[in-house]
C-alpha cells in the first residue's frame, strides 16, 4: 500500500527524521491561508501516488501569496501527467504547502528489501534529485548499498560508511549517521517494503532536510497497524482492484483482452502463458482461491467484464476444495445478472464436474464449454482471432 507525501513526512517527524514546516491542504484558500502561516517562499507540492510531479509541473515554488493562489489553483483539480502516472494522469485532490529549503545539495536516500538476497538494503547516492532512475542505469557505481542482516539490523558503522562515501559536509555527518539508522527504524517498525527520500538536501547552513518522502507498505503486514490502515487513499487505486480487495479476491488488472477467472495462484500464472500462447493477452490475475463460494465467484466474474478491455472470457478451474458446481452457479448468477455478451469460455475438471457441467448446460446461457485444457486453448484462440483487430 502507498501513501501520499504528507503522509510519509508525518511518520518521518515521529521518526525523528528533519522534514520542512508543512500543511496539506484541499482548497485554493486553504492554500493560500497555509501559505501566510508558513511564510514565503513555500513550495506548492501536488499529492499523487506517483513521482516524477516535479517533471509533470506538479511542483511549484511560490514566493509571495499570488504565487501560492496561481499555483494551488493551476494543479488542483487536474488530471497531473507525470513520466510515472501513464497518459491518464492523476487527480490532484491534495496539496502539501511547504516551507521552501534553500538547497545546496541533493542526494538519495532508501531502504527497500532485496529479494535476491533475501534481506533489506540501505541506498544511497550523490546524484540525488529527479534523475536517479538514469544515473542507476547509467552510473550503476554511483550507487551506493549497504545490505542488512535480518538478525542484526542495521548497524551504526554501516550508517557511517554511507555518509562518508556520500562526501557530506562535516557537519552534517553525525545527523545523516542518525537519520539513515531512523529511517530503518521506520521501516522496520512500519512493515514498509520501500522507504525512500529523495532527494535528501543539504541546505546552504549544512541542515538536513528530507524534501521528499515515499513509503510503501507490505500489504501482509497491514493487519498489525490499524492506524496505517487509515492513510489509505482508495482515490489513487485501481477501483477494480479496490471491489476485488474488500471480497478477499486476488485480483491484478493488466492491459490485455481476454479476462481470466482461475482457481489457484500457479493454474492462474500458466492460464496466462497459455493466453499468451494462442496469440492473446491476459486482461488479469484472478486467483479465487481453494475456498471460494458462489457470491466470490459471482463478484469475480462481475469485477472481469467490468473491465471495458475485456473482449472474452476465459474460466479455468480444477475443482478440488472449490467444487466445481459451486464454480458454475456463481457464474450463471453472475452472468444472468450482468447479462454478459461476451464469449465465455469455461474448462472444468475435478470434483464435481458433471454437476458444474450440467448447471453450465441447463442455464439457457451460452458457454463455450471445452473438455479439457487444450480444447481451452484453442477456443480462446478461435474466439481471440475473431475479436483481435
Ligand atoms: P518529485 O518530482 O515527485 O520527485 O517531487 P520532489 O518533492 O522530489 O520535488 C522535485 C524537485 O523539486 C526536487 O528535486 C527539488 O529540486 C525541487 N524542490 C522541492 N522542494 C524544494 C524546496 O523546498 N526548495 C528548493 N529549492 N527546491 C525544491
Ligand atoms: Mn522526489
Amino acid at each position: 500500500m502507498k501513501i501520499h507525501e504528507y503522509q510519509a513526512k508525518e511518520l518521518f517527524a515521529i521518526y525523528g527524521i528533519p522534514v520542512a514546516l508543512s500543511r496539506a491542504v484541499t482548497s485554493v484558500e486553504d492554500a493560500v491561508n497555509a501559505g501566510k502561516e508558513i511564510g514565503s517562499p513555500v513550495v506548492v507540492k501536488a499529492q499523487i501516488h506517483a513521482g516524477g510531479r516535479g517533471k509533470g509541473g506538479g511542483i511549484a515554488l511560490a514566493k509571495d501569496e499570488a504565487a501560492v493562489r496561481e499555483a494551488a489553483d493551476r494543479i488542483l483539480g487536474t488530471a497531473l501527467v507525470t513520466p510515472q502516472t501513464g497518459p491518464e494522469g492523476r487527480v490532484v485532490r491534495t496539496l502539501l504547502i511547504e516551507k521552501a529549503s534553500e538547497i545546496a545539495s541533493e542526494f538519495y536516500l532508501a531502504i527497500t528489501v532485496d529479494r535476491a538476497r533475501r534481506q533489506a538494503v540501505a541506498i544511497a547516492s550523490r546524484a540525488g534529485g529527479v534523475n536517479i532512475e538514469e544515473t542507476a542505469e547509467k552510473d550503476p557505481d554511483a550507487i551506493l548499498k549497504e545490505w542488512i542482516e535480518p538478525a542484526i539490523g542495521l548497524r551504526p558503522f554501516q550508517a557511517h560508511r554511507l555518509v562518508r562515501k556520500l562526501g557530506l559536509p562535516k557537519a552534517a555527518v553525525r545527523p545523516a549517521t542518525k537519520l539513515i539508522l531512523n529511517l530503518y527504524k521506520l521501516f522496520c517498525s512500519e512493515d514498509c517494503s520501500l522507504a525512500e527520500i529523495n532527494p535528501l538536501a543539504i541546505t546552504a547552513d549544512d541542515e538536513l532536510v528530507a524534501i521528499d518522502a515515499k513509503l510503501t507498505f507490505d500489504d501482509s503486514g497491514l493487519f498489525r497497524h490499524p492506524a496505517t490502515q487509515e492513510l489509505r487513499d482508495l482515490s489513487e487505486e485501481d477501483p477494480l482492484e479496490v471491489e476485488a480487495t474488500a471480497v478477499n479476491l486476488n485480483y491484478i488488472k493488466l492491459d490485455g483482452n481476454v479476462g481470466c477467472l482461475v482457481n489457484g495462484a500457479g493454474l492462474a500464472m500458466a492460464t496466462m502463458d497459455l493466453i499468451d500462447h494462442v496469440g492473446a493477452r491476459p486482461a488479469n490475475f484472478l486467483d479465487v482461491g481453494g475456498g471460494a463460494t458462489a457470491e466470490m465467484i459471482e463478484k469475480g466474474f462481475r469485477i472481469l467484464v467490468g473491465d471495458p478491455d475485456v473482449e472474452a472470457v476465459f474460466i479455468n478451474i480444477f475443482g478440488g476444495i472449490l467444487r466445481c458446481d459451486i464454480l458454475a452457479e456463481g457464474v450463471v448468477a453472475a452472468a444472468k445478472a450482468v447479462d454478459v455478451k461476451l464469449p465465455v469460455i469455461v474448462r472444468l475438471e475435478g470434483t464435481n464436474v458433471e454437476a458444474g457441467r450440467e448447471i453450465l448446460a441447463s442455464s439457457g446461457l451460452e458457454f463455450r464449454t471445452a473438455s479439457d485444457l487444450e480444447e481451452a486453448a484453442e477456443m480462446v484462440g478461435d474466439v481471440v482471432k475473431g475479436v483481435a483487430t
